[in-house]
């Protein structure tokens, strides 16, 4: 079977799914729109689909997804924001009461960057996105330079998150939220090798393993 039969299967699977066997769902996100609680930035990866890692249903998650899961500062100017104009329709538009930076193990846009490699035939585009994570980058090579180049990879992967929800707060209308307590930033992390999701813990600095008992504290 080619991937598209695969895919068109998928679909009627879905579609029995939300259409037939139960279609309370998709009438009220169609005669009430969505309203998700959730915004969460997630890296085009085709092994961490946020929705599916976290088995959500359609209409829980507004997602944005780029190389590398990055959020660049706020930026004025003519240039076109894709990531800037999610946000913003998240936050002020849709109201979510949380955003959630989602990272993950053997990113190929986070080890480009450390390895300095876009690839030969690079337009420019990919190096010039994953600079967002620079200061990510600089963090690991001072704490960490006598680390071996894959374990520097993955502290860059877990600094880069934070990086991104320091650059979330560099927009008003998201800090002004923050600090009203009516929305709330988390640094989340797949960790694909191992099947486990780790939560960034302010207090500590460091990425906790998460469950439903346990999630880290702010
Ligand atoms: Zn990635």
């Amino acid at each position: 079977m080619d991937d598209l039969n695969k895919f068109l299967e998928g679909f009627g699977r879905f579609r029995q799914k939300y259409f037939v066997d139960d279609s309370a769902l998709f009438k009220r996100l169609n005669s009430q729109g969505q309203k998700p609680s959730t915004l969460v930035i997630a890296c085009c990866d085709s092994r961490v689909d946020p929705a599916i890692i976290t088995d959500c249903a359609p209409g829980d998650m507004f997602v944005i997804r780029n190389v590398a899961n990055l959020v660049p500062p706020r930026e004025i100017g003519p240039t076109n924001q894709g990531v800037s104009a999610a946000l913003e329709f998240g936050v002020s538009v849709l109201n979510v009461e949380r955003i959630i930076v989602l990272g993950h193990a053997r990113c190929g846009g986070i080890a480009a960057l450390m390895r300095d490699d876009t690839g030969a035939a690079s337009a420019g585009y990919l190096a010039r996105w994953i600079g967002i994570a620079e200061t990510a980058r600089q963090r690991v090579w001072s704490e960490f330079k006598d680390m071996p180049l894959e374990e520097q990879i993955h502290a860059c992967e877990l600094a880069s998150i934070v990086v991104s929800l320091g650059n979330l707060m560099t927009f008003p209308w998201i800090r002004e939220r923050v600090e009203a307590g009516t929305l709330k930033l988390h640094g989340w992390y797949f960790d694909l090798e191992r099947g486990m999701l780790l939560g960034y813990e302010r207090r500590t600095g460091q990425f906790v393993v998460m469950d439903p008992d346990f999630a880290p504290k702010d």
